[in-house]
C-alpha cells in the first residue's frame, strides 16, 4: 500500500493552518493539505478586518472585557486573556513579514465594529483584509523548503489508534493515501454550508469537526452558530457578505418602507451585537412581509464609500447595485460557528497527537457569541500555539495497522439531499428556534442517517456525510439547551435558564 510519511500534517490552509505550519516548518517536514485551491478559504474572503488592541485609545483589558460581554457569560476567560495579550505580538510579526494594513498618515488606521467599545479593527486595502493575510502567510510558508503543499487533497478520516492520532487518509487524484505524521493539526474552518443562506465559501462543510467526532474527539458549544445580519439579498447573486464595518462607518438599516428601525430594538442601534441585529431584521421582514431589508450608505459620501469598501463596491456593481447611490437589499446569513473540536489553550484535543485551531476548534474564546473580527486573530494566536505544542509532543508509538476506508456505492440523489438538508437547517435550526422546529429537523435528519455509516469517496458525497454529521449535533445541542444565550435563541425559552452557564459536549462512543 502506498503511504507517505511527514513529521507534521496540517489539514487546512486558512489563517490557522498556515500560522501553525510556519511554527512547525523550522523543526521538520510539514505537509499542508487543502481541499481546493490554496486560497479558497473563509480567510481569503474576510473583509472587515482583524481586532487587536493596538490603537492609542485602546487597552488589552478593554478588548478582553468586550470579548467576554459579547460571549454572554460563556467565554473561557484564560483563552480570552491569551487572545488579547498575544494578539499585538502576532500582528507586529505579520507586519514584519510584509503585511500592509491601511494607515492614516503614518499610523495604523483602526475602525469600529459592533460591540467593540473602541476603534480596534485593522484592515487592509479597505475591505480585503483576509486576502492580505493569506498573501503574507502563504509567502512565508513558501520560504521554508521543509513545507510541501497539496491542493485538491481532501482529508477523509483521521488515522486513530489507541487514543492517538497518526495522521489522516487523504483523497488525492481519486486515490486514498494514508499520510502518517508525528502530529496532526486540524484547521479545516467552519461549516456555514450546512445552512442554505450563508456567507461561507463552498469549502466550509465542517469536515474537521465531523472527522474528529468520528475519531473520538470531544465537540463543544455546537448550538452556537452566528448569523451575520447583512448579506447581499439578490435572487441572482450569492449571499455576499456586507461587512460589519459598513455599519461601523455609519450605515443605516431601513425596512422596505425605508424606515430606520434599529433604535427600537437596542440602544446601540446598528452597532448592537450581531444576534440582536439579525433577529431585529427578521422581525422587520416578518412585519413588512418582505424577504429583505436595506442597508443605506448613501449619506456617507461616494468617494469615501468607494475608497473604504472597494471590493464590496465593485462586487455589488456587478449586480447593478451602486452602494454609493442605491439602498442595498440585505438579509441575515449563517456566518460563523462558535463551537467545534474542544481544545485546551495550546490547541490540544483529547486525542494524543491531534491538535485543532481556528474556526474548527472550540477554545472557548467566543463563548455563546463571537465578537466581530476576533476570529482572524484567533487563527493567528492559536494556530501558532497549536503548532508549537504539536512539535513539543510528537506521538512516539509504533505505526498502527492501517485500515483503508472501504468504498461504498455512491448515494443516489446526494445533491438533492444536500439542498434539502441545507434548507431544513436554515428554516428549522436557524436564527429563531423552538422545540417543535428542532424536533422536526431532528426527525428529518434521521431519515438520512444511513449516509453516516458509509465511506464515500467523492468530494460532494464526503461533504454531505460531514454536513449531516455536524447538522445532527447542532440540532441536538439546540434542543438540549432550553434557554436563550448569545447566538442561540429559543422562542419558547427566551430567557436564560437556571443552569445556563454550562457547556454542552458531544463524544461518540467508540
Ligand atoms: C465572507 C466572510 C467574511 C469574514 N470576515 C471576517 C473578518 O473581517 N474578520 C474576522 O476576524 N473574521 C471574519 N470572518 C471569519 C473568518 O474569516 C474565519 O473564521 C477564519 O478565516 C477561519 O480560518 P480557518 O483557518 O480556521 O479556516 P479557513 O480560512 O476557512 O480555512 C479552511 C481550510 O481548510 C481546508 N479544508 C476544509 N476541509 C478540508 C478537508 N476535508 N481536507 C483538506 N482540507 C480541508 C480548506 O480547503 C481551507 O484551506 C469572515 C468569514 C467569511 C466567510
Amino acid at each position: 500500500m502506498d503511504k507517505e510519511h511527514v513529521d507534521f500534517l496540517v489539514i487546512g490552509g486558512g489563517v490557522a493552518g498556515l500560522r501553525a505550519a510556519i511554527e512547525l516548518a523550522p523543526h521538520g517536514s510539514v505537509l499542508v493539505v487543502t481541499k481546493d485551491i490554496p486560497t479558497e478559504s473563509s480567510t481569503g474572503y474576510a473583509q472587515g478586518g482583524i481586532a487587536v488592541a493596538m490603537s492609542d485609545e485602546d487597552e488589552v483589558g478593554i478588548h478582553y472585557e468586550d470579548t467576554l460581554k459579547a460571549g454572554d457569560g460563556l467565554c473561557r476567560e484564560d483563552a480570552v486573556r491569551i487572545l488579547v495579550e498575544e494578539g499585538p505580538e502576532r500582528i507586529q510579526e505579520l507586519i514584519s513579514w510584509g503585511a500592509e494594513f491601511d494607515k492614516e498618515g503614518s499610523k495604523l488606521a483602526f475602525t469600529l465594529e459592533a460591540a467593540h467599545s473602541r476603534k480596534r479593527i485593522l484592515h487592509a486595502h479597505g475591505d480585503a483584509t483576509g486576502k492580505e493575510l493569506e498573501r503574507v502567510l502563504i509567502g512565508k510558508v513558501r520560504s521554508y523548503p521543509s513545507v510541501k503543499r497539496y491542493a485538491f487533497a481532501i482529508a477523509v478520516e483521521l488515522i486513530v489508534s489507541d487514543g492517538r492520532c497518526f495522521g489522516a487518509y487523504v483523497l488525492k487524484n481519486r486515490r486514498v493515501v494514508p499520510i502518517l505524521a508525528k502530529a496532526t493539526v486540524l484547521a479545516t474552518g467552519g461549516g456555514g454550508q450546512i445552512f442554505s443562506i450563508t456567507t461561507n465559501p463552498q469549502v466550509a462543510t465542517a469536515d474537521g469537526m465531523a472527522m474528529a467526532f468520528r475519531a473520538g474527539a470531544v465537540l463543544e458549544d455546537m448550538e452556537f452558530v452566528q448569523f451575520h445580519p447583512t448579506s447581499l439579498y439578490l435572487p441572482a447573486a450569492p449571499h455576499f457578505l456586507l461587512s460589519e464595518a459598513m455599519r461601523g462607518e455609519g450605515g443605516i438599516l431601513r425596512n422596505i418602507n425605508r424606515e430606520p428601525f434599529m433604535k427600537r430594538y437596542h440602544p446601540q442601534a446598528e452597532l448592537a451585537p450581531r444576534d440582536v441585529v439579525s433577529r431585529a431584521i427578521i422581525s422587520e421582514m416578518v412585519k413588512t412581509k418582505s424577504d429583505h431589508v436595506f442597508l443605506d450608505l448613501t449619506h456617507l459620501g461616494s468617494d469615501f464609500v468607494r475608497r473604504r469598501f472597494p471590493r464590496i463596491y465593485s462586487t455589488c456593481l456587478q449586480y447593478d447595485v451602486d452602494i454609493t447611490k442605491d439602498l442595498i437589499p440585505v438579509c441575515p446569513a449563517a456566518h460563523y460557528m462558535m463551537g467545534g473540536v474542544k481544545t485546551d489553550t495550546n490547541g490540544a484535543t483529547n486525542i494524543k497527537g491531534l491538535y485543532a485551531a481556528g474556526e474548527t476548534a472550540c477554545t472557548g474564546i467566543h463563548g455563546a457569541n463571537r465578537l466581530a473580527s476576533n476570529s482572524l486573530l484567533e487563527g493567528l494566536v492559536f494556530g501558532k500555539r497549536a503548532g508549537s505544542s504539536a512539535l513539543k509532543n510528537p506521538v512516539e508509538a509504533p505505526e498502527p495497522e492501517l485500515q483503508m476506508p472501504t468504498v461504498a456505492h455512491s448515494i443516489p440523489a446526494h445533491d438533492e439531499i444536500r439542498g434539502r438538508l441545507r434548507r431544513l437547517m436554515w428554516e428549522k435550526v436557524g436564527i429563531i428556534r423552538c422545540e417543535s422546529s428542532l424536533t422536526t429537523a431532528k426527525q428529518r435528519l434521521s431519515d438520512w442517517a444511513y449516509i453516516l455509516d458509509k465511506t464515500l469517496l467523492t468530494r460532494r458525497e464526503l461533504e454531505l456525510k460531514n454536513m449531516l454529521q455536524v447538522a445532527t449535533i447542532i440540532t441536538e445541542a439546540a434542543l438540549k439547551r432550553k434557554e436563550s444565550v448569545g447566538a442561540h435563541y429559543r422562542s419558547d425559552y427566551p430567557q436564560k435558564g437556571k443552569d445556563w452557564q454550562k457547556h454542552i459536549s458531544w463524544r461518540k462512543k467508540i
